[in-house]
């Protein structure tokens, strides 16, 4: 994430709504990619250069979004909040702060997306292979639940919303033996899933694929009853960023995905922080800026007593991969 600077020199943040010093009103600008000190109020806003805005609408109805809609779109919702197909049900009081979770990680998806110049349209607003997502949990039917799965299909990107509940994801974790388990995880994986058919449309794309990922067309039902069943091979480490990517080709190059994501964004708040010189122009560069400052970042967190941010090995094969996913996005 980028380091941002109110008009009155304060730092702010990513998340920021209003300056903590001078106390204007501050707005995230997804066309810009940068956050703005506004003058005005509700509808009428503008920045310093007389540039106009609304505030989102979800800011207005529930105070979670600090995104800006341009004066001239006729949407009344941000770019990342029209991705929205399903909203958490509200009746059920916790599920406001989850869904403020939920939100706060959806924007950092949707900030990366928009600079790697993604496609980012919605198929709420008549995009039918656009994104969106739904935001439900799991259903009583008297003794019997259904339960929701976070998952991607036809664009629609589904996350269950006890997904933000910290105990409940622990669990989760815990029961399925991951290292690893964010909301912001589960957005960047299912983000892999819908770009797949986007970014490898081309036959040779798809055979550089296949080399280094194994052919996506294996039967998923069978690949993933299969790791359910008998877990990853032994030496999974060797060839998978986690255990569950050896379940699938497809699931393997979401977690690479999502992994080459986790690496871009922390090295850009690393950059902007002055704790890193460059993230580097070349893949070599950029992992070898990774691995050095992953290293740092593990021991910060174990010199406060928290556990590792980053539980992972890059191993050759993987390296290989996350280059894949590097190109592919360069390419464009
Ligand atoms: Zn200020
Ligand atoms: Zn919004
Ligand atoms: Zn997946």
């Amino acid at each position: 994430m980028k380091r941002f600077e109110c008009s009155c020199g304060q730092a702010v943040f990513f998340h920021n709504s209003s300056c903590i010093r001078c106390g204007v009103l501050l707005g995230f600008d997804s066309s810009r990619l940068t956050l703005i000190a506004l003058q005005g109020e509700g509808d009428h806003l503008a920045d310093d250069t007389g540039q106009r805005y609304r505030t989102c609408r979800n800011a207005r109805d529930y105070g979670n979004c600090n995104w800006l809609v341009a004066a001239q779109d006729t949407d009344d919702y941000c770019v990342a909040c029209r991705l929205n197909r399903t909203i958490p049900n509200l009746t059920n009081p916790a599920n406001r702060e989850y869904w403020d979770l939920i939100e706060d990680a959806k924007r950092r998806l949707v900030y990366a997306l928009l600079s790697l110049r993604l496609p980012v349209f919605s198929q709420t607003r008549g995009w039918p292979h656009g994104l969106a997502f739904d935001f439900i949990e799991d259903h009583a039917h008297g003794e019997a639940v259904e339960r929701v799965m976070t998952h991607h299909a036809d664009g629609v990107v589904t996350i269950n919303v006890a997904e933000a509940d910290d105990v409940m994801r622990t669990m989760s974790r815990r029961q399925m033996n991951e290292r690893y388990r964010t909301l912001l995880g589960h957005f960047r994986h299912e983000s892999a899933h819908y770009y797949f058919d986007h970014l490898l449309h081309d036959p040779m794309q798809r055979t550089a694929f296949r080399i280094l990922f194994g052919d996506e067309h294996q039967d998923y039902a069978t690949a993933l009853a299969d790791y359910y069943a008998n877990g990853p091979p032994a030496d999974w480490q060797m060839r998978h960023i986690s255990a569950y990517a050896a379940a699938h080709p497809a699931e393997d190059w979401a977690e690479t995905w999502a992994h080459y994501l986790h690496m871009r964004d922390c090295l850009e708040t690393a950059v902007a922080h002055d704790l890193v010189k460059t993230s580097g122009d070349t893949f070599d560069a950029l992992l070898s800026a990774w691995q050095e400052f992953s290293v740092a970042l593990n021991e910060l967190n174990r010199s406060i007593g928290l556990s590792d941010a980053y539980p992972f090995v890059i191993s050759p094969p993987v390296a290989g991969k996350l280059r894949f996913v590097h190109e592919l996005l360069r390419a464009r």
